[in-house]
């Protein structure tokens, strides 16, 4: 018998902890490092390479299918407002719970070393908005940068249902097609997520270890709660009451996804696991997924808008300094667009802090200070990002009346895995 492919994930996640724990005591960690991570690189690889491709054929022949431009609205507009507020959401619970523990209050840290590449990074909110329009699209699609991507993608499957026959028909066919051999380039590329997840893990656990979280535990511990109560208590909420889902089936669904982007803390690596659980395990349709999802990971970011918050006041408590209510309105504000405006790769919400600090004129080196343990936390707030993704598109396509859903609260047996 064939072992369903989450539970070889969690296999290939648990060994690869072990694994790394093992180097670290037993002297082999440059081996893990620098050997064994090449395996997981050669799976990022693998995922990178099809993201592209699959997004544009995806999108478009999502679009296509859409039909209508009225229809076509509707979903834009229910899917930018589920994005939002959960995202809104997400961000109010972190600003809650970092006022009420105070982790940053009377922290002994030692300034770190900010990267280069952090204190490089010039790129302001608003030109992340006005670069959604590209100059030159397969420039953009080129350089893998996803909204100006998926931006051309809608906007072309929107007017091939407006050009005549024969073209409107042979160009829906040509990118029905392309999509169906990009999902079995997925469907196989997905089969090697076990091996690339050991890989990955390993690596990490023999690089860090476990040492550098104890002077900024209790800074772990509240963005951990924060992204536990919007990932157990908010969402789904939101899942049982707008759709009738049943919140755990609809996590069986999706667990290979949410462990994948645990395991490479990329929403956009994630992608292809999150479109192919959604349509075979969730049973939402391609219309909507192919829509939702894409856009999903690259501007709706639930735990990373958590996350931009607590590190924000964080860093403003461990300076001493305190915020005022309006400050702390531009804290979410801000937020809110960096976690829009952040990749989905590892590290973007790291790197996007500085705009909050920016705005609200705290000292940038504020970093440095929660630099060391970006990388759990980077994993966690990328499964919830996920989380809200699939979510999302579950309940917009309930709300559009689909039949095929199979993670209702009524027929939870029907879960495939
Ligand atoms: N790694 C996250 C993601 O891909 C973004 C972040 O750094 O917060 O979803």
């Amino acid at each position: 018998m064939k072992l369903k492919l989450h539970w070889q994930i969690f296999i290939g996640l648990a060994l690869g902890v072990a694994f790394g724990f093992l180097a670290r005591a037993f002297g082999f960690r440059e081996f893990v490092i620098e050997d064994v991570a090449v395996l997981g690189t050669v799976f990022l690889r693998g995922l990178r390479m099809i993201i592209v491709p699959l997004i544009v054929s995806s999108i478009i022949s999502g679009v296509t299918s859409i039909g209508s431009a009225e229809r076509f609205g509707r979903l834009s507009l229910k899917t930018l407002t589920y994005y939002i507020s959960t995202s809104l959401l997400a961000i109010v619970t972190g600003l809650v719970l970092v006022n009420l523990i105070q982790p940053g209050v009377g922290a002994q840290l030692g300034l770190q070393e900010i990267p280069s590449e952090l204190a490089a990074n010039t790129e302001k909110v608003g030109d992340t908005l006005l670069g959604i329009i590209p100059t030159n699209p397969l420039a953009a699609m080129m350089r893998g940068d996803m909204l100006p991507t998926i931006f051309f993608s809608l906007l072309f499957g929107f007017f091939i249902t407006r050009v005549p026959q024969p073209y409107n028909d042979q160009l829906t066919k040509f990118f029905q097609g392309v999509f169906e051999v990009m999902m079995k380039m997925t469907h196989f590329i997905i089969l090697f997520t076990p091996i690339g997840v050991f890989a990955l893990m390993a690596k990490i656990v023999a690089q860090t270890g476990f040492d550098v979280f104890v002077p900024l535990g209790t800074y772990m511990i509240t963005v951990t709660a924060a992204l536990v109560i919007h990932a157990t208590i908010t969402l789904p909420t939101l899942l049982s009451v707008l759709a009738g889902v049943n919140p755990i089936a609809h996590a069986r669904a999706m667990s290979s996804a949410l462990l994948t982007a645990f395991s490479t803390a990329s929403s956009s690596a994630t992608l292809p696991l999150t479109m192919d659980a959604m349509e075979n395990n969730a049973g939402v349709s391609n219309k909507i997924s192919s829509f939702v999802l894409p856009l999903g990971a690259t501007i709706n970011m639930d735990g990373t808008a958590l996350y931009e918050c607590i590190a924000a006041m964080f860093i403003a408590q461990a300076y001493g300094i305190e915020l005022s209510f309006a400050q702390q309105v531009i804290v979410v504000l801000t937020a809110l667009l960096a976690s829009i405006g952040a990749a989905g790769v590892p590290m973007a919400g790291l790197v996007m802090i500085t705009i909050i600090l920016r705005a609200v004129g705290l000292p940038l080196e504020g970093v440095g200070l929660i630099l060391a343990v970006d990388r759990i936390l980077d994993m966690m707030r990328t499964s919830v990002n996920v989380w809200s993704d699939s979510s999302g598109a579950v309940i917009i396509a309930r709300s559009e009346g689909e039949k095929g859903i199979k993670v209702l609260r009524k027929t939870p047996e029907t879960i495939g895995g």
